[in-house]
């Protein structure tokens, strides 16, 4: 018999109090953000427990993420004395892998089989192709990983798929075969951990019917974003099917959702598991809990009004009694740098008035946008972690590029060599690259150098590799920063090569932000530069500090001239270091208390006392892909959502009328979420509408009235309210590209590019006698020679 007066139930509403003490059977909690669902699953596990209804070994908890996994295990550590690492909680991934390392004989597995993740599973396909002379114009890797990846996600062998067209029978074919060489190399990828469990389940009745019999209570956590292959996997330790049909068993399912925060549709989950799960499990109990303890209720108003914009919804209430808090604070920037200052200058205040910073969130729709967050943070010394990513400079992506461009800065940069020398792949195997490291040993010179000492066909590919380098090298001379990237990018090949992948699209965005990074570096506002603190024992070490103050701000020195002769490390010389220094360990460590940065799907389920959601603009958040069909356009508002309910007592939004986005300024109107926010709950802490666009001129013109010759004071409304970019200064210098010089030290020289103006003016110079440097005019004396 269950005591109500356990101390588990104390500090819990009468709904929830309901949801956690159900009786056996299948239910479904079916609320609103922050109404306690998660809180709910973890004491009823305890209370599960505590009552000696089920022993450890018969609960099976599925939660979304690791974090939330460990979070429910130090939960219910802290609430029982239980054996918490013994039992099954984990996510579907990790579940599954247990259970194959249990029975990976039966799964047709060796005992050690290892792990793909995806850009294992990507090199594994490339591999294969190769092999089997696939042409992979026609079949990119990225889309044939895409494909087995959709297929195994809906429970799909290849002998399953409907072939509908030749290209589907080749991308069959190339799926079996992949699946030959994966069982031949004892590896699984994450779709196959999935499936593997699930046919062992399906196919084996003594395996089946001893989990189905172990597995008393069953819960799941976000059941919104399950997929087919997940709901299926679900059903076969719950129940069987019987002439067709699906029976529930004897034990109980409890599943925890809310469909308003569906966010993974593009992922392969099925909000319909919901309703499939009600019918076919003959569910008993439907609970709903409509209090919020998470937020004050302008934060909760908020979202409220917000997702009552969809229509597709099953339809639920959220209510708090905690009062109205602080008005949600609305700011207008100017820029995406702007914006990015606002923050940290509102979080330093909110850091004064005693509020922790790993209880700040900063939340973006696009992985893209936390470069610039990344940087005013850094610049401020504010510690803080990036979620469910890599920091900017140090994603495989960034690196690769970083590393096309340190080659062409130091052709003997072995370990940028090594990162590209086959990436994108341009056959060139592991044998060939042992031969020339072996040679570079030899010789002792840098495998560059080496090259030329291998033989055959390999020597052949790494003397064409080398040569495109050589060539870009030569290329570039005379090349803005932003131009020597954007080239870079192009001639790689790497731009060609994400293009084919399926999360290829987040990766070109990034490499378009590095030309961002590249821009604001150079030009804008003192940011760039700012961004470059050097360690001062590095420093001293540096040339470029020779006749500086000690005392002065370290911000600025590798663009610093050197006192005597003016020179300079190039552009990309010193952007290479800022991005090197921004990834190195500066970045808290985990446990740390740091400010967090993460997308809004990564912030799914958690709570901060602060959040910042940046970037509400038209195109980013809706985002461009989703603006056009309604289905996806819900999605957003699902995801805003999401965001604006991860708050507790402090909730800011952010727009900025201009942002560097895809390498190009763009000039957005604000996000049409605003208008779905009760006014009420709103302080605007720039002037609503201040600079109110008329959107058509930049190419939002969807619903928004133009005219066409219109009277001047439209136009001036119109083309006045932009912010105009700071433009560049005219030259003074008299300089030009082209131009002979002569310098005091390095004789003469023509000037092969500008960069800069006043007291920043740079000049590149190719000396026939030094070679090519950078100089700068307020330093070093360049008169022109006629
Ligand atoms: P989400 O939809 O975002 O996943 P959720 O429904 O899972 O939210 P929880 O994270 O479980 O909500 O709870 C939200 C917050 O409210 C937590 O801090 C939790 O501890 C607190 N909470 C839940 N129920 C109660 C209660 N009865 N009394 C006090 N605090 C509560
Ligand atoms: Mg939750």
């Amino acid at each position: 018999a269950a005591p109500a007066d356990s101390p588990l139930l104390e500090n819990l509403n009468p709904e929830q109090r309901a949801a956690v003490t159900l009786p056996a059977g299948n239910a479904l909690i079916l609320a609103g953000a922050g109404s306690g669902k998660t809180r709910v699953l973890t004491t009823r596990i305890a209370w599960l427990l505590q009552t000696g209804q089920v022993s450890p070994g018969g609960i099976l908890a599925v939660t979304f993420t690791n974090k939330a996994a460990k979070e429910m295990m130090t939960r219910l550590g802290a609430m029982l004395p239980v054996n918490v690492r013994g039992m099954w909680i984990g996510t579907f991934h990790g579940l599954c892998n247990r259970f194959l390392r249990a029975h990976w004989k039966l799964a047709g597995l060796p005992s050690t089989f290892q792990i793909l993740d995806t850009q294992d599973q990507l090199s594994a396909i490339k591999r294969l192709m190769k092999q089997f002379n696939v042409d992979d114009e026609r079949f990119p890797a990225k889309q044939t990983q895409w494909f087995i990846a959709g297929a195994k996600e809906d429970g799909l062998r290849p002998r399953d798929v409907e072939a509908r067209s030749d290209d589907d029978r080749k991308k069959i074919e190339l799926y079996q075969l992949y699946e030959e060489q994966c069982q031949r190399e004892g590896v699984v990828d994450f779709g196959e951990l999935m499936l593997r469990s699930y046919e062992l389940l399906r196919d084996n009745d003594p395996v089946r019917e001893h989990y189905q019999r172990r597995f008393r209570h069953i819960l799941i956590d976000e059941f919104q974003d399950t997929n087919r292959l997940q709901y299926a996997w679900i059903k076969m330790l719950a129940g069987n099917t019987a002439d067709g049909r699906f029976v529930p068993g004897d034990n109980s399912v409890v599943a925890v959702g809310d469909d308003d925060q569906s966010i993974y549709a593009f992922r392969g989950a099925r909000v319909g598991n919901m309703a499939d799960f009600v019918r076919e499990f003959e569910v008993s109990h439907q609970i709903k809990l409509e209090q919020n303890y998470r937020s004050y209720s302008n934060i909760l108003d908020s979202a409220n009004e917000l997702i009552s914009h969809n229509k597709k919804r099953l339809g639920k209430n959220l209510r708090t009694d905690q009062g109205p808090g602080e008005p949600v604070r609305v700011y207008e920037s100017t820029s995406d740098f702007a914006e990015a200052q606002w923050v940290v200058e509102e979080m330093r205040q909110l850091m004064r008035d005693g509020i922790d910073r790993k209880e700040m969130a900063i939340l973006y729709r696009s992985n893209a946008q936390s470069r610039v967050l990344e940087t005013a943070l850094f610049n401020a010394a504010v510690p803080y972690r990036v979620y469910g990513g890599l920091r900017f400079f140090e994603r495989a992506e960034i690196k690769h590029a970083l590393a096309y461009l340190r080659i062409l800065e130091n052709k003997d940069d072995d370990t940028s060599f090594l990162r590209i020398v086959n990436f994108p792949p341009r056959g060139i195997g592991a044998r060939s690259i042992e031969a020339l490291q072996d040679a570079a040993r030899a010789a002792g010179r840098s495998l560059h150098d080496a090259v030329s000492a291998v033989g055959g066909k390999a020597g052949g590919n790494l003397s064409a590799f080398v040569a495109k380098i050589d060539v870009l090298r030569e290329q570039t001379q005379g090349m803005s920063l932003r131009e020597i990237i954007e080239l870079v990018l192009d001639h790689s090949g790497l731009i060609e090569h994400y293009k084919a992948d399926r999360e290829g699209a987040d990766r070109i965005e990034n490499l378009e932000e590095l030309v961002n990074a590249a821009e604001s570096f150079v030009t804008q506002e003192g940011f760039g530069r700012d961004a470059v603190a050097l360690p001062v024992d590095e420093l001293r070490q540096s040339s470029v500090s020779q006749g500086l103050d000690p005392n002065r701000p370290l911000l600025d020195e590798p663009l610093a001239p050197d006192a005597e002769t003016g020179e300079t490390l190039s552009p990309l010389a010193a952007f290479l270091t800022h991005a090197a220094l921004e990834s190195g360990d500066n970045q808290a460590q985990a446990g740390q208390d740091a400010v967090q940065l993460m997308t809004v799907h990564a912030a799914k389920g958690l709570e901060f006392d602060c959040v910042f959601i940046t970037g509400l603009e038209e195109g980013l958040f809706p985002h461009e892909n989703s603006m056009s069909d309604y289905e996806s356009l819900e999605e957003e508002r699902r995801l805003m959502y999401v965001a604006i309910t991860r708050a507790r007592k402090r909730l800011y939004l952010s727009h900025s009328q201009t942002r560097l986005l895809h390498g190009q300024t763009r000039y957005n109107i604000k996000s049409r979420f605003f208008d779905e926010l009760p006014e009420g709950a709103l302080k605007w802490l720039t002037p609503k509408n201040q600079g109110g666009f008329a959107p058509s001129a930049f190419g939002y013109g969807g619903g928004y009235a133009t005219s066409r010759g219109a009277g001047s004071s439209y136009g001036r409304e119109t083309f006045a309210s932009p912010p105009v970019p700071p433009q560049k200064a005219a030259p003074s210098h008299g300089l030009r590209s082209g131009m002979q010089v002569f310098h005091n030290k390095f004789g003469e020289g023509t000037i092969t590019a500008l960069e800069g103006s006043g007291d920043d003016a740079r000049a590149q110079v190719n000396f026939p006698r030094h070679g090519v440097k950078w100089l700068a005019l307020s330093v070093a004396k360049l008169t022109p020679v006629t």
